[in-house]
């Protein structure tokens, strides 16, 4: 928690076609800090999160990752376009955990756990499975160990694919709609988990969420996205109560 830059959008700029989704846009999160990105729908906030996690790149712009870029590296004295190793390596600083849960469903939730921190950690499996087990009282599923993904609810998959995310040891954690798959008496066990782990540890959080709640109890800044670019930015006290944009007052009058 020294507060250096952890995460930096530097000019960013990513179209698709003719659609202009994130405008020049520059932000920074600093290390150990939680910070929610909120606005209407199509803004432009998961294009962030799937930049972040290479799924996409920029047109234009610069994104960087505890001082690594994601999207350049230097090589033979010049800065050029990041090789696929280069990418890898800064990827493996964040950890995401998807709307859709996303676990290995032929796998037990201990091994959908540690196949990661085996296979690129290069763990062993007995340090994989304490860590796993430690992760899964965490997140209050410890007795889950050997059941499949399908023989556990929604908000439970989501559990477990959130320790799945931090058995990586990431030092941020991308989270991008995690309850908006889920029925709604689910909701409230995954955000209590995700409020624990924001409270107790150091982990960086960049989250994407309709839950303006969770956003306010989490959160150390927020973030207002409209049309690609980030028209107010605060601590959540004063987004949420004394909002200085009127598209942010719109907003929130439609989702409070
Ligand atoms: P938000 O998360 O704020 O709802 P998104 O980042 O998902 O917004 O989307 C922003 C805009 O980018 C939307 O207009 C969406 O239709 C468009 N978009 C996102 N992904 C793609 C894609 N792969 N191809 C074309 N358009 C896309």
């Amino acid at each position: 928690m020294d507060g250096s830059e952890l995460i930096r959008f530097d000019r960013v700029t990513k179209r698709f076609g003719d659609n202009t989704v994130l405008d020049d846009l520059d932000f920074s999160v600093s290390s150990g800090k939680h910070v929610t990105l909120i606005g209407p729908s199509g803004s432009g906030k998961t294009t962030i999160l799937r930049l972040l996690m290479t799924l996409i790149k920029p047109d234009q712009g610069k994104i960087q990752v505890d001082g690594d870029c994601l999207t350049h590296e230097y090589r033979g004295g010049k800065m050029v376009e990041a090789s696929e190793k280069h990418t890898r390596e800064v990827r493996k600083k964040i950890g995401m955990v998807f709307q859709q849960f996303n676990l290995f469903p032929n796998m037990r939730v201990l091994r959908n756990i540690t196949e990661a921190p085996v296979h690129v950690l290069g763990l062993s499996k007995d340090e994989a499975e304490e860590r796993a087990r430690e992760l899964l009282d965490l997140v209050g599923l410890g007795d889950k160990c050997d059941a499949y993904p399908t023989q556990l609810s929604g908000g439970q998959q989501q559990r477990v694919a959130i320790a799945r995310a931090l058995a990586m040891r990431p030092q941020v954690m991308l989270l991008d709609e995690v309850t908006s798959a889920l029925d709604p008496e689910l909701v409230a066990g995954v955000l209590d988990v995700l409020r624990d782990i924001a409270h107790t540890t150091d982990i960086t959080m960049l989250c994407v969420t309709h839950e303006m709640n969770f956003a306010r109890d989490i959160s150390d800044e927020v973030l207002m996205f409209d049309s690609g670019r980030v028209i107010e930015a605060g601590p959540p006290e004063k987004i949420f109560t004394e909002p200085e944009h009127e598209r942010t007052r719109e907003f929130l009058s439609a989702v409070l």
